[in-house]
């Protein structure tokens, strides 16, 4: 068997780009809505990107393409 896998497990958690360092997030999503999570309120940092701690969405700053 040397097919590829292509399955959903493989995917990474969501990530989302900003253009503000400071982003909500409430879980939910298009894909899952069920996965909604109290609203919090994150900042991005100097790294540039900030992952929520309840539904492990990374918010990335997009900032080097101007
Ligand atoms: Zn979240």
């Amino acid at each position: 068997m040397t097919h590829a896998a292509h399955s959903p497990a493989d995917i990474a958690p969501e990530t989302v780009t900003v253009t503000s360092t400071r982003v909500k997030c409430d879980g939910a999503s298009e894909i899952s809505p069920a996965l909604g999570h109290p609203r919090v309120w994150l900042e991005i940092d100097e790294k540039g990107y900030v992952d929520c701690g309840y539904c492990d969405k990374r918010f990335v700053l997009d900032g080097g393409h101007h």
